[in-house]
């Protein structure tokens, strides 16, 4: 087991905060572990090891943070960690735990009122939960009431199963939410033209980590939140050089993490990382180097 492991197995609600008349509650799938080098691409590890302690497999501890957003009458939520249906090998390396629904029932969040379900992307560890396996095999929307949105793109991606990716895009997590109608596909047009899923909640495309990623706007009373996807999957990945050997376009992911901070930064938004188990809330600010830095959010649990 991962070194920091232990002391977050119990912790499984991340926090809650308010923004304007949005109630934002930060549940979890637990921790996993995924291999540092890959995780910071062409980052020397003597200087990434400084922020995270690999184990002795090289392994470093990641958060699968799912944000529900309760606003008016709807419940939003934002990813949906790995799901329980991984083989038993890939649970063997990434020693994950899948524990949304204990963490969702932590938070007060029955999924039967759940009314809208956001992916920024449809890779393994952000969809995992969408749909459930029963004990006869049959898989069912966890969230029965909900309608869901994936950007179009990324299922087409997901269908390809190329060699660099094929093993991140698992169909069950998808296939059958558009076989009955239930996802909606987002593109390119449709976003631009309405990107609001919900009055105050919207998506925007930050390409890189995949071509077609999503963050996703919550703006509330003046306040601003984005939950930014793998765009920068932690507090360690603010670096706009930084990106992960996972990222399909680096080049891009650097230029849409400039794009992103040019905005983040002076306008104080709360950012939402996806895989930070320790910060999953934080405002961001430039320091003497004028490097972007992060201010773990205060969070009540
Ligand atoms: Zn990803």
């Amino acid at each position: 087991m991962h070194p920091a492991a232990r002391s977050t197995d119990a912790n499984l609600l991340r926090g809650r905060l308010t923004l304007g008349d949005c109630e934002l509650t930060i549940c979890s799938d637990g921790t996993y572990l995924l291999d540092g080098g890959a995780m910071f691409g062409v980052v020397p590890k003597t200087l990434w090891q400084k922020r995270t302690v690999p184990d002795e497999e090289n392994r470093i501890l990641l958060g699968l943070n799912t944000v529900v957003v309760r606003t008016g009458s709807a419940v939003v939520l934002i990813e949906t960690g790995i799901g329980n249906r991984q083989p038993e090998k890939m649970r063997q390396i990434h020693q994950n735990q899948a524990r949304l629904p204990e963490s969702l029932a932590a938070g007060g969040v029955d999924p039967a009122e759940v009314t809208h379900v956001i992916n920024t992307h449809l890779h393994f560890d952000h969809c995992g939960w969408n749909t459930s396996t029963a004990a006869d095999g049959a898989i069912h929307p966890t969230f029965p009431n909900a309608r869901y949105f994936a950007h179009r793109g990324e299922v087409e991606h997901g269908h390809l199963q190329l060699d660099r990716d094929k093993i991140s895009y698992l169909s069950a997590n998808y296939d059958p939410l558009i076989a009955t109608g239930q996802m909606t596909l987002l593109d390119n047009d449709s976003i631009r033209i309405d990107p609001a899923i919900v009055p105050g909640i919207s998506v925007e495309m930050f390409p890189g980590h995949t071509a077609q990623m999503m963050g996703v706007h919550i703006e509330s009373g003046g306040r601003h939140a984005c939950y930014i996807g793998d765009l920068i999957p932690t507090s360690h990945h603010l670096e706009p050089t930084w990106v992960m050997g996972y990222d399909l376009d680096p080049l891009t992911c650097i230029e849409q993490r400039k794009r992103f901070l040019a905005r983040a930064v002076p306008e104080q938004w709360v950012v939402l990382f996806t895989h930070d188990h320790h910060v999953p809330a934080a405002t961001l600010s430039a320091n003497d180097k004028g490097k972007p830095v992060a201010t773990p959010y205060q969070i009540n649990l």
